[in-house]
């Protein structure tokens, strides 16, 4: 039957999920709330606009919802920034806020893709590096994002915007001292804190609130909601940051993704979460720590939060990232290949992979089963030096 198709593939899926352990640093596993609100009926309805300005009929509920989820989002960061919860995902929030702040041709200064930044942050085959021109500031040589690098490049090409974020970054980001470099130069910050939100939230990161200008996240990796995004800003760059939206980038929100993005929300303000986060960023030191101590080289040389970075350069020369992914997925294990600092190799083989712990953790993992998690995978890496 047609109609089956779809739900027997969710449910390969599902198995699929419950039979891996999935250390892929931007998945998490969401709560039956959280799905039992994105399953609702609020895809059914059609609100254009913004509470209390929609164009269409029928709106009063869904205001309540949108407004609703609004303050739930400032209360899980402490914050009186405007925020807007209609963006689909981090690439479309990210697209809304250049779109907001920028004309076409105007620099952005990011942190390079290959260094650990996003696509969306300017790469030349996305629409952001098209429409922008981008320039990069680096790492230093333990794999630290240099500050002096990032006052120089402000300083040099005078950039419109700066962003402080990372895809694949195992380390503090100083918001501080990035909004410092910004303001110094003319240009405003922006930090997209997709991957750390939850620990931003838990209070186990430095806020980025009081110092960038506009702060972009999503809330499905360790915020562990629904798959979707948020944008804060400054006050004053509200009408400019909602109109970029609507009309500027999108039509009717999902309304079912914003219930599901409000459900996320009370979570993310439980103590059970903020404990959670501190246990996340435990397994992550504790698992780079093991990793150290097999002779494996850790980027930076360990972990602040809930991911890390290890590099076959050195240690294991005739590995690829793309090897040690496709060894660990045959005996279950999912992670990502990832490039280093200083990478030689293409982007489909680098020399290194990215290991989170956050779906993990979710799913009751502790210190020691990721420590056993880590002498595996060494077991199928060593194995594969030996072939
Ligand atoms: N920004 C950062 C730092 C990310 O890591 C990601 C996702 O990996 C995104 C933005 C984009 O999010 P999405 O995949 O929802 O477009």
């Amino acid at each position: 039957d047609i109609m089956d198709k779809v739900f027997e593939l969710i449910q390969r899926e599902q198995n699929r999920q419950n039979s891996t352990i999935e250390l892929i640093a931007s998945e998490n596993f969401v709560s039956e709330n959280v799905l039992k609100a994105a399953g609702s009926c609020l895809t059914n309805k059609y609100a254009e606009g913004y509470p209390g300005r929609r164009y269409y009929g029928g709106c009063e509920v869904v205001d309540e919802l949108e407004e609703y989820c609004r303050q739930k989002w400032q209360q899980v960061f402490a914050t009186d920034y405007h925020v807007n919860v209609q963006p689909l995902s981090g690439t479309h929030a990210n697209m809304t806020a250049y779109a907001a702040l920028l004309r076409p041709g105007d620099t952005i200064l990011s942190l390079d893709l290959q260094m650990g930044g996003h696509i969306s942050h300017g790469l030349p085959i996305s629409m952001t590096g098209r429409l922008y021109n981008i320039e990069h500031y680096g790492l230093d040589s333990r794999g630290y994002i240099d500050m002096r690098s990032v006052e120089d490049m402000a300083k040099k090409t005078r950039p419109k915007l700066i962003i402080a974020g990372a895809s694949a970054y195992s380390r503090i980001i100083d918001f501080e001292r990035f909004a410092h470099i910004a303001h110094e130069n003319g240009a405003l910050l922006m930090a997209d804190i997709a991957h750390i939100a939850g620990l931003v939230a838990a209070g186990e990161h430095p806020s980025p609130f009081g110092h960038a200008d506009i702060i972009t996240t999503t809330t499905h990796k360790t915020l562990r909601g629904i798959r979707s995004a948020l944008i804060f800003c400054k006050q004053e760059y509200a009408r400019k940051v909602d109109s970029a939206l609507f009309p500027g980038m999108a039509g009717g929100p999902h309304m079912h993704t914003i219930a599901a993005k409000a459900v996320t929300a009370e979570e993310a303000l439980t103590p059970e979460f903020r404990a959670y986060i501190r246990r996340v960023v435990e397994n992550s030191r504790a698992m780079a720590a093991e990793f150290t101590r097999m002779g494996y080289e850790v980027v930076t040389g360990g972990t602040d939060n809930h991911m890390f970075l290890l590099d076959f350069t050195h240690t294991h020369p005739t590995i690829t990232g793309q090897m040690v992914q496709q060894a660990l997925d045959s005996r279950a294990i999912t992670l990502n290949k990832n490039s280093v600092p200083g990478e030689k190799r293409s982007p489909m083989q680098t020399s290194g992979v990215r290991i989170g712990t956050a779906a993990m953790t979710t799913k009751g993992f502790g210190v020691d089963d990721f420590i056993a998690v880590a002498h595996r995978i060494d077991e199928i890496i060593t194995s594969l030096t030996r072939e």
